[in-house]
């Protein structure tokens, strides 16, 4: 079995614990990864706590920072085929998913390399005439950055990227679900030359790791990817020790089709929002609600799509949908579904795991129009498109509002004006028209409500990763004043 190793502080290790990773697609056991307990992460976060006031990483220059990161992205570029081929084999995700993902997060490290030294304070135009008043704008300390099982690398290029622009430090927790590509991308930072203690990387499970990370008191700023369960737990112990706190959390986005909407074009876009990395995206476009004049073709079109998926083995090329990345999730998926038919909801197609070993199970629709259904409301984070329908565009709104999240959305229809309508009217994070799973290192992410609180990505991201400092500086020759005087 290969076995991988945590870095802290500079140094690779195996840890004082360790646990087997499941490859999904056989659900047999294929690597031993180190199981982080709290006095792991009490030295990780106490290196990158020493590594933040350190000569060797304080006193770069920010251009300097910056090309760590470039060296960083270029290293990720190199590697991005073995990076992919691990991911694949930790999660399932298909390697074409993750060959391409991966090629691109080294965009992601190029952006925030290029920030670093465009990162400003500011002179203000104060109202006393013998007053100096400006802002540094620093590094806000050291980061716990938290991701989960799902596109590890991609997650965590939008934390590490702006974080070491700024100049912060950072402890890196992989999900104990497929920790792969970031314990051997942790490799790649080792050799872009980042001094010791600046990037640590671990991976352990909630209670005895991400747990003891997030409630540390050194710790100035948690940046959480993952479910609304567990972002509140982290939001509880970032409160004991008041730590700045951005949450990107799940989702149940809708996808409204209009009638006058191009149906062949929209149906693949539906396609790729629901059965792309196998339907576990935080984005996954899992709510159709489609106009009923355009129902059942756009329907038929989806069936016979789905039906021609071609389900295999995640490191085949010609896979175009892998296995779950855990028998858990199986489980809860086909929990939903049994439950959602159960209620009234109709079987269009799957439904069901094909026969044989792994995690599989079939893309799968359900019309749920009239129903409660399960699946409408709960986050599946599988293969499962909920379809609902509707008459008026209010109709569609509320159906597209009706959900405690509110992550992405889809909007497809010819009419310009009630594109713009429902980019107004839609509450969502990101609204994309006529297109779906659209990101990129400028455009900020990030949602409404119970899809978490704060943005990545974009300019604006990396001051979350800042304070300011306000110095003040008296100009006047003059003995300071009477001190009972007001000024
Ligand atoms: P999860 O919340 O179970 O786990 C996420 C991470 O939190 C893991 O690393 C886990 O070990 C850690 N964790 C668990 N308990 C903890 C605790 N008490 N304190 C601190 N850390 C703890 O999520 P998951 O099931 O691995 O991932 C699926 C969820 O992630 C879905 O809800 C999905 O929508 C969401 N997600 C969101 C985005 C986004 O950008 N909005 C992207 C991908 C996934």
């Amino acid at each position: 079995m290969r076995r991988f190793q945590q870095l802290i502080d500079g140094q690779f290790e195996d840890g004082a614990a360790s646990f087997e990773s499941i490859d999904p697609a056989t659900g047999e056991a294929w690597a031993l990864m180190p199981r982080a307990q709290a006095a792991d992460v009490e030295r990780a976060v106490g290196a990158a706590h020493r590594a933040l006031s350190d000569k060797a990483w304080r006193g770069l220059t920010a251009t300097q920072r910056g090309k760590l990161l470039y060296r960083l992205a270029d290293l990720v570029a190199e590697h991005a085929q073995d990076l992919a081929l691990l991911e694949t084999t930790d999660t399932g995700k298909i390697i074409r998913e993750t060959s391409a993902q991966i090629a691109y997060v080294a965009e992601y490290y190029r952006y925030f390399a290029g920030l670093a030294d465009k990162l400003q304070g500011a002179h203000l135009p104060i109202d006393k005439p013998d007053m100096e008043v400006w802002l540094r704008r620093e590094p806000i300390g050291v980061v716990a950055a938290v991701v989960p099982w799902n596109s590890q690398l991609f997650l965590s290029a939008v934390k590490l990227g702006p974080a070491l622009a700024a100049g912060c430090t950072v402890v890196l927790k992989a999900s104990e679900d497929g920790p792969a590509p970031l314990l051997e991308f942790a490799r790649l930072v080792q050799q872009a030359g980042f001094p010791a203690g600046v990037v640590n990387v671990i991976t352990g499970f909630g209670p005895d790791c991400g747990q003891v990370l997030t409630s540390h008191p050194l710790v100035s700023r948690i940046a959480f990817t993952g479910g609304p369960g567990t972002a509140r737990h982290v939001m509880r112990n970032a409160a004991e020790n008041l730590a700045h706190v951005t949450l990107e959390l799940g989702g149940k986005s809708p996808v409204v089709v209009f009638e006058d909407a191009d149906l062949d074009s929209t149906a693949n876009a539906v396609v790729a929002g629901i059965f792309a990395a196998t339907g576990q995206s935080c984005v996954a476009g899992s709510r159709l609600i489609v106009q009923r004049s355009a129902r059942d073709r756009l329907l038929g079109i989806l069936k016979a799509k789905a039906e021609a998926i071609v389900i295999g083995a995640p490191q085949d090329r010609a896979t175009e949908m892998g296995p779950l990345a855990t028998q858990r999730q199986l489980s809860h998926i086909e929990e939903v579904v049994k439950a959602s038919l159960a209620s009234g909801a109709k079987l269009v197609t799957g439904g069901s795991a094909p026969s044989g070993s792994g995690f599989y199970y079939r893309p799968t629709i359900l019309d749920c129009s009239g129903t409660e259904a399960a699946a409408v409301s709960t986050e599946l984070f599988g293969p499962v498109l909920a379809v609902l329908d509707f008459e008026t565009e209010a109709e569609a709104v509320r159906l597209a509002n009706a959900t405690p999240y509110g992550l992405a959305s889809g909007v497809f229809t010819s009419n310009l004006s009630r594109a713009h309508r429902m980019t107004r009217d839609i509450r969502a994070g990101v609204v994309w028209i006529n297109t779906y799973r659209a990101v990129s290192p400028m455009a900020p992410f990030g949602g409404f409500g119970l899809s978490g609180s704060g943005r990545e990505g974009g300019l604006e991201s990396i001051l979350d990763y800042t304070r300011t400092k306000t110095v003040w500086l008296r100009t006047s020759d003059d003995p300071i004043p009477d001190p009972f005087v007001m000024r």
